[in-house]
């Protein structure tokens, strides 16, 4: 199987969502009620809903009115069930409950809690004790008493590592909102991926084109909890199609001269250099007006200077040259490197390409 060009959207989100589960008690219910009604309006848009330890049962809150109004109403629903972490978050991890954070309020341990230290899903559950006893060893706890402030930094749970891969993919261009996000391409033992690097931690938003055989993903790791896979949503191209310049004469010269690897005639000094002179030793660019750092594609009458690429697809997409001169080709199965190019390098029938860092 070949693979095919797509562009696809992806989004991440920086501030995860929220599940609170209550402690159904006689004589805690009332502080439970209050510090629960305290968070939730701390977390708009960013609670998927309310549960009560030893039921499954998702109760809405979509408005922060919501809560108080029925409040009395479920806890009284729920005293005298066990106090189980199990109910909750089995059905969690049923829905596939992958990145958010579970914030449970209590007085006393739940029976069950250490069934879920140390599990993917338990590293993301912030215990926040509503007594003045410790709810035990190993257990993620902070007092109510702290403040909202503190609980709400207490959960947050920052991406560290975040990027795009799948089946054959081979990213050809990237746009990321912040600005400052850097895409990289990687190539390493667990294959090829796009890595992107952010320094601040506003929502993330990336159009990808690239080359796939399968679905690529976005695969983001952070603080607490397993990795999390975002998949990407198909879009009509963001990138404008390439644009290919015209050579002047004078360059068409120098070019000719380097596809056909003789020496040329200098315009700047009038003696003759090497095929692949881009520097004249008399100082000055023989490549005036060609982005030089960057690959550049020719053919016999114009080129295409890659730097707001990550890579060019070249043969139908069997072949691939990065914006710093790699060549990689399509194996069957995988990507292959296979070489830095070499000054015009023919790389695809009538185009020949030149990587010159300064
Ligand atoms: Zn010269």
């Amino acid at each position: 199987m070949c693979p095919d060009e797509v562009d696809l959207y992806f989004e991440l989100s920086f501030s995860v969502p929220v599940c609170l589960v209550l402690e159904a008690d006689e004589y805690t219910r009332d502080i439970v009620s209050q510090a629960a009604s305290s968070l939730i309006q701390r977390l708009p848009g960013r609670l998927k809903g309310v549960y009560f330890l030893g039921n499954p049962f998702r109760y809405h809150v979509l408005l922060h009115r919501d809560f108080p109004e029925n409040a009395p109403h479920w806890f009284r629903e729920n005293l005298g069930r066990v106090s189980l972490l199990n109910p909750v978050l089995e059905s969690l991890e049923k829905e596939g409950w992958q990145q958010g954070v579970v914030i449970v309020l209590c007085s006393r341990p739940p029976v069950d809690v250490e069934d879920w230290l140390g599990t993917p899903l338990g590293e993301r559950i912030v215990f926040v004790r509503m007594g003045d006893t410790s709810l035990g060893q190993g257990i993620n706890e902070m007092p109510f008493s702290v403040g909202v402030d503190a609980i709400l930094a207490g959960i947050h749970n920052p991406p560290l590592d975040i990027k795009v891969k799948g089946p054959g993919f081979f990213p050809l261009k990237a746009s990321c909102e912040p600005k400052d996000t850097k895409p990289s391409l990687v190539c390493n033992a667990e294959g090829l991926s796009l890595n992107l690097s952010t320094a601040g931690e506003v929502d993330l938003s990336i159009h990808i084109k690239a080359l796939c055989t399968g679905e690529p993903e976005l695969v983001v790791k952070r603080q607490r909890g397993q990795e999390e896979r975002i998949k990407g949503s198909r879009e009509r191209s963001w990138f404008s199609k390439e644009r290919w310049s015209p050579l002047s004469d004078e360059i068409k010269e120098v070019v000719s001269a380097g596809i056909e690897q003789r020496g040329f005639v200098c315009s700047l000094c009038g003696e003759e250099h090497d095929f692949d002179t881009v520097m004249c030793p008399q100082g000055g660019l023989v490549l005036s007006g060609i982005p030089l750092n960057t690959t550049v594609i020719f053919t016999r009458e114009g080129f295409l200077a890659l730097y707001d690429s990550i890579a060019y697809p070249l043969m139908d997409g069997k072949r691939v040259l990065t914006e710093d001169g790699r060549l990689f080709e399509w194996k069957g199965r995988e990507w292959i490197f296979l070489r830095s190019i070499e000054p015009y390098e023919e790389v695809e029938d009538g185009k020949w390409a030149l990587f010159h860092s300064l």
